[in-house]
């Protein structure tokens, strides 16, 4: 959803100043915002402040100084904590926690915060830190879209702005998915990097191919989706009994070098599953349709 050019200075608190919170209120306060800060460890707040900040000595100061509230916590458990002290000051507020949590949770939170008077929105911040604000940042929204749209043009300080439905645990979803994805490469990657290891090549060696590599093979995931939604998982680019074939390699590659196989157990239990199914000639899309227990 494109965010409008230019923003109205807005008021806006932000409840969490570890590395992420203080990024948010560091972009908010550099779009020109008028920024209430508050932080268990209230240390945390002196560079906000030395930039223009104003300090909340409780949350419900907090809260009270703004009309849209940014909340940024290690996890819901701490959300909640906060705000089951908050009492009744959230009323006609909007909250917005980007406190990455579970879809549950954020239903829950909404329900707590609706109940209370307050509009609620949940997010998943697809940056680090260091991006917020930049070209390749965006957060995910879902809940009260009438809160998102009445703040949209606040929350662009933060990276682009993306509403993905009125559920509030949508946001959840979608966060929890698109991690997913990325643990899964990271993890991917780590194992080949500590192959490589046991034959002395440098991790930088490896770095690049790696990149190309993946890159590449991310590049088919919009034929992958168009498969998986279609339930047509045949392929002419590598079944899954080619794959299957090939595991054995990878593993045994890894316990003649002295490393553990235990990333690739799952893999290979359900190419396993899938094959025995007589599912041989599909391709790799059919592995996202057997993980239902
Ligand atoms: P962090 O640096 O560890 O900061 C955690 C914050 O939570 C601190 O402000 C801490 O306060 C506060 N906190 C923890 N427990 C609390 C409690 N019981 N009551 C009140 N405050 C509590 O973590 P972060 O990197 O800022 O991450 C914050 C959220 O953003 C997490 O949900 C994370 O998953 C999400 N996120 C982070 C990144 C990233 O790259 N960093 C990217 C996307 C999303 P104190 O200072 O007093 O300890």
């Amino acid at each position: 959803m494109p965010a409008p050019a230019t923003a109205q200075p807005a008021t806006v608190s932000v409840l969490g100043l570890g590395l992420m919170g203080t990024a948010l209120a560091a972009a908010l306060l550099g779009a020109g915002h008028t920024v209430t800060v508050w932080n268990r460890n209230p240390a945390r707040t002196g560079p906000l402040v030395a930039q223009g900040a104003h300090p909340a000595a409780t949350p419900a100061a907090a809260v009270a100084a703004s009309d849209l509230v940014i909340v940024c916590l290690l996890d819901n458990g701490a959300v909640r904590d906060v705000f089951d002290g908050l009492g009744d000051s959230v009323a006609h507020r909007t909250v917005a926690n980007l406190t990455n949590g579970t879809p549950a949770q954020a239903r829950e939170l909404a329900a707590w915060a609706t109940e209370r008077g307050a509009r609620y929105l949940d997010g998943g911040i697809m940056a680090v830190p260091q991006m917020i604000a930049g070209p390749h940042a965006y957060v995910l929204y879902s809940g009260d879209e009438d809160a998102f749209r009445a703040h949209r043009s606040t929350f662009a300080a933060l990276g682009d702005t993306r509403f993905v439905g009125a559920d509030p645990g949508l946001a959840a979803v979608h966060d929890v998915a698109l991690l997913t994805g990325m643990y899964g490469m990271t993890v991917g990657v780590m194992q080949a990097f500590a192959l490589a290891r046991t034959e002395n090549i440098p991790a930088a060696e490896l770095a690049g191919p790696l990149v190309e590599w993946i890159g590449a093979m991310l590049a088919g995931t919009p034929e992958e989706a168009a498969a998986i939604d279609s339930g047509k998982h045949l392929t002419d680019v590598s079944s899954l009994t080619a794959n299957q074939a090939a595991l054995p390699n990878l593993m045994e590659t890894f316990r003649d070098q002295g490393l553990s196989t235990a990333f690739f157990e799952p893999l290979r239990e359900l190419l396993d599953r899938a094959v025995e199914q007589g599912h041989g000639t599909d391709g790799l899309s059919r592995l996202a349709t057997l993980l239902e227990k």
